[in-house]
């Protein structure tokens, strides 16, 4: 059984096609390591998803794959993107989801950020 989150990247996931440009997006960030764009069923009063150029799964494929420099590129684009919505001073989450049991719908890392409004408990289900 293949592990969820793991092994051969599709191509031709919705994310892969956002970033050819195939599928529109409403973008909000991009540089040489990443893209942002508004999440379209946003969960907060703004949620975006970053996520990063190359071919990684999730953050599992990412971290066991991606070069330093990808690694540092992809992370210092998440600070960027919640400093350049203004999301500093009253504060924000992100979440990555990886695999099965998370729930994780499209097979490109993403990280979700979240903020605009009090976030409330970290998970709803425990
Ligand atoms: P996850 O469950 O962590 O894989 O999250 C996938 C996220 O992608 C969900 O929050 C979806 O609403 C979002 N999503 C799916 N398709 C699109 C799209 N075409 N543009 C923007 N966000 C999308």
């Amino acid at each position: 059984m293949p592990v969820k989150g793991l092994g051969e990247y599709d191509t031709n996931n919705i994310f892969a096609r956002i970033l050819r440009g195939e599928i529109p997006s409403k973008r909000v960030y991009e540089d040489d390591f990443a893209i942002a764009f508004h999440d379209i069923a946003p969960q907060a009063p703004i949620h975006v998803l970053v996520i990063p150029r190359g071919p990684y799964i999730s953050i599992a494929d990412f971290t066991a794959k991606a070069s330093d420099a990808e690694i540092a590129g992809f992370f210092r684009a998440v600070g960027h993107v919640a400093k350049a919505l203004e999301l500093e001073a009253p504060g924000y989450r992100i979440l990555s989801n990886m695999g099965e049991h998370s729930g994780q719908e499209v097979p490109h890392l993403h990280v979700h950020l979240f903020g605009g409004k009090p976030l409330g408990a970290m998970l709803v289900n425990r």
